[in-house]
C-alpha cells in the first residue's frame, strides 16, 4: 500500500504532469510573468465557472483584506463573523481596524449559527463575514436576507469551498462565493483548487465594484501612473495562474474524487455512536476540502491513528476569541461554548484526489478497530 498522506500534491501532478510542465514552459519563453498572459487567460476561465466577475490577487487573505477595503468600511465599523475559522478571517478585520464580533458555530455543520447572527447586530454592524468551512457552504441566502433587512454587506470566506454549489429553494444552484456582494478565495497548494505556491481571487457580481477591487489590488491605479484610491500590491503570478488554468479543468473530477472518498468515510463509520460524520446541508453540496468528524474520543483516536502511520490534523485547535493576539476584544473562555467544544472534538481524516479504496479501507478499519477493540 501506499503511505497514506494527509493530501497528496505530488501524486496529483503527476496524473497532469506534461500539461503542467508545458504550461510552465510557455510562461517562461512568453516572459509574461505578472498581470498579463496567463493570468487574464485563468480569470476568465475561472470567471465563466462561477458566473461571476474575478479579479485574481496575491492570497486568500489578501482577497479578504482587498474586498473589506473596496466596502470602505472604517476604523470601528463592526463585522460579524466567526471564532471557529482560520486566523486569516479574522486577522485583516485587525489590521483595518475594524471589530470583529463573534457568532457562534453551529455544532453540527461547524459554520456560523445564522440562528445567533441578528442579536450580535449593532448599529455600528456594516458587514457580515460568514465563512464556507471545510467545503460547505455557510446557509449564506439566509446571511443575505439578515443582511438586507439591516442593510449590512455579505463578504463570503470561500476559501475552502472552490467547487461547492450552493443549492437554493427552488432547486437551481450557485458557485459558493458568488452570492454575496464579495466572495474571497485561496489557491493555497492544499486547497480545492491549488497552485503550487500562493495564490487568490476575489469574486464579485458588480462590475463596478469590480473594478474598484482591480484597482485596489493593483495599487490603487487606474490610469498607468494614476491613482484614485490607496491600494496595495496584490498579484497573481503568471506561472501559478498557467498551472491552475490546467487544474482547473479537473477540478470536477477533483471534487468527484473527494466525494467518493467522503462517501466511503461515510459508508463506515456511520455505524460508530461514539463518532459524528460530517452532516449535509440541503442548501450545499459538499467539496470536502476536508472530511471533518467529531469524537470526544479525538486525542486518543488521533494518536491511535497516527501509531498506525495515517496522519489526522486537528483544524482549528483553539477557537480565535480566546487566543493571545485577540484578548484586546475582550472575550472570555465560555463565550462561545460551541467553537470551543468543536476544538475539542473535530478531527480531519486523510482526504485528496488520490486517496485508493485500499488506503480507505485500512484507515476506516483502523478508526472501527479503535472503537470496537
Ligand atoms: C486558506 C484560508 C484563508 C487564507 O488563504 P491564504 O491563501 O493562505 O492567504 C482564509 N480563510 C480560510 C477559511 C482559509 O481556509
Amino acid at each position: 500500500m501506499q503511505p497514506i498522506l494527509m493530501s497528496d500534491l505530488y501524486g496529483q501532478y503527476l496524473t497532469m504532469k506534461d500539461e503542467i510542465d508545458a504550461a510552465i514552459h510557455d510562461v517562461i519563453k512568453s516572459t509574461k510573468f505578472i498581470k498579463s498572459g496567463k493570468v487574464i487567460d485563468f480569470e476568465k476561465k475561472l470567471s465563466d465557472y462561477l458566473n461571476t466577475h474575478v479579479i485574481a490577487c496575491g492570497n486568500g487573505t489578501d482577497a479578504i483584506q482587498i474586498a473589506l477595503m473596496a466596502l470602505e468600511l472604517k476604523p470601528g465599523d463592526e463585522v460579524i463573523t466567526t471564532p471557529f475559522t482560520f486566523i486569516a478571517t479574522v486577522e485583516v478585520l485587525a489590521l483595518l481596524q475594524l471589530k470583529p464580533v463573534f457568532v457562534d458555530a453551529d455544532p453540527w455543520n461547524y459554520n456560523i449559527d445564522i440562528g445567533k447572527i441578528e442579536k450580535a447586530i449593532t448599529p455600528k454592524t456594516k458587514a457580515i463575514l460568514p465563512v464556507h468551512l471545510f467545503g460547505q457552504c455557510a446557509d449564506v441566502k439566509t446571511i443575505m436576507a439578515i443582511a438586507k433587512k439591516y442593510n449590512l454587506y455579505v463578504i463570503e470566506d470561500a476559501c475552502q469551498v472552490l467547487g461547492t454549489d450552493y443549492i437554493l429553494k427552488d432547486g437551481s444552484r450557485k458557485k459558493a462565493g458568488t452570492i454575496g456582494h464579495i466572495g474571497c478565495n485561496s489557491f493555497f497548494p492544499s486547497k480545492n483548487l491549488g497552485a503550487f505556491g500562493d495564490g487568490g481571487a476575489i469574486y464579485c457580481n458588480d462590475s463596478k465594484l469590480a473594478s474598484t477591487i482591480r484597482s485596489i489590488a493593483n495599487h490603487g491605479m487606474t490610469d498607468r501612473y494614476y491613482y484614485e484610491r490607496i491600494g496595495v500590491n496584490s498579484r497573481l503570478d503568471s506561472i501559478q495562474a498557467a498551472i491552475l488554468e490546467v487544474k482547473l479543468k479537473y477540478i470536477n473530477k477533483h471534487i468527484n474524487a473527494r466525494q467518493k472518498a467522503a462517501e466511503y468515510y461515510d459508508s463506515k463509520l456511520n455505524k460508530i455512536e461514539e463518532l459524528q460524520i460530517p452532516k449535509r446541508e440541503e442548501y450545499s453540496t459538499h467539496s470536502f476540502h476536508q472530511y471533518t468528524i467529531t469524537t470526544k474520543y479525538r486525542n486518543e483516536l488521533k494518536s491511535h491513528l497516527e501509531k498506525n502511520g495515517i496522519p489526522a490534523m486537528i483544524y482549528y485547535p483553539k477557537p480565535i476569541h480566546i487566543q493571545k493576539a485577540y484578548e484586546y476584544l475582550g472575550y472570555k473562555k465560555g463565550n462561545f461554548p460551541i467553537s470551543e467544544l468543536l476544538t475539542e472534538t473535530v478531527l480531519s481524516l486523510p482526504m485528496h484526489t488520490e486517496l485508493n479504496e485500499e488506503q480507505l479501507e485500512y484507515i476506516t478499519n483502523k478508526i472501527i478497530g479503535y472503537f470496537r477493540g
